[in-house]
């Protein structure tokens, strides 16, 4: 298990790194992630949520635990969908969130191998969710400053907690 990083903690803001070795250091990292993200009901968990900042991720949409590795979005759908969205690095915050509806998108398995799909739906939302982790994107740059505003004192109780 990891202790997850809650918004304020400045691992959460950075580019993260390209991953260039597939060795059992990131096999048990993964392992231990995938353990994180379901201990805390979640459907995604990015490296620098765990305070690794390297490129991957490790999400479940339903259908058993995937890893991520240097991922890119090769093309995303003008079509978007608007949904709502919780973060683990925010805890009881639910904001709604405009995402493209499709994304093709080409990434690495654990052994190193690349991988091309095309997803749509839930499962483009939580990829292209955990994509933004990757370059310091968070839920909250995503919405209208309007709502940020009411939402600044629970942000602020995050970020007290995140410096306990
Ligand atoms: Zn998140």
């Amino acid at each position: 298990m990891y202790r997850v990083r809650v918004f304020g903690d400045p691992v959460l803001r950075k580019r993260a790194k390209p991953v260039t070795k597939f060795d059992e250091v990131l096999k048990r990292t993964i392992e231990r992630m995938i353990e994180t993200m379901y201990h805390y009901d979640g459907v995604g968990l990015a490296a620098p949520q765990v305070g690794i900042s390297q490129r991957f991720f490790v999400m479940d949409v339903g259908n058993g635990p995937v890893a991520v590795i240097n991922p890119e979005i090769l093309e995303a759908s003008s079509e978007t969908e608007i949904a709502e969205e919780g973060c683990l690095s925010f805890p009881e915050i639910f904001v709604e969130i405009e995402r493209s509806k499709k994304v093709k998108v080409r990434y690495q398995n654990v052994r190193g191998e690349f991988v091309e799909e095309e997803l749509e739906g839930y499962p483009a939302r939580v990829f292209q969710h955990e994509f933004d982790h990757l370059n310091g994107v968070l839920i909250i740059d995503r919405i209208k400053p309007a709502k940020r505003l009411l939402l600044r004192k629970k942000l602020m109780d995050i970020a007290k907690s995140a410096r306990e």
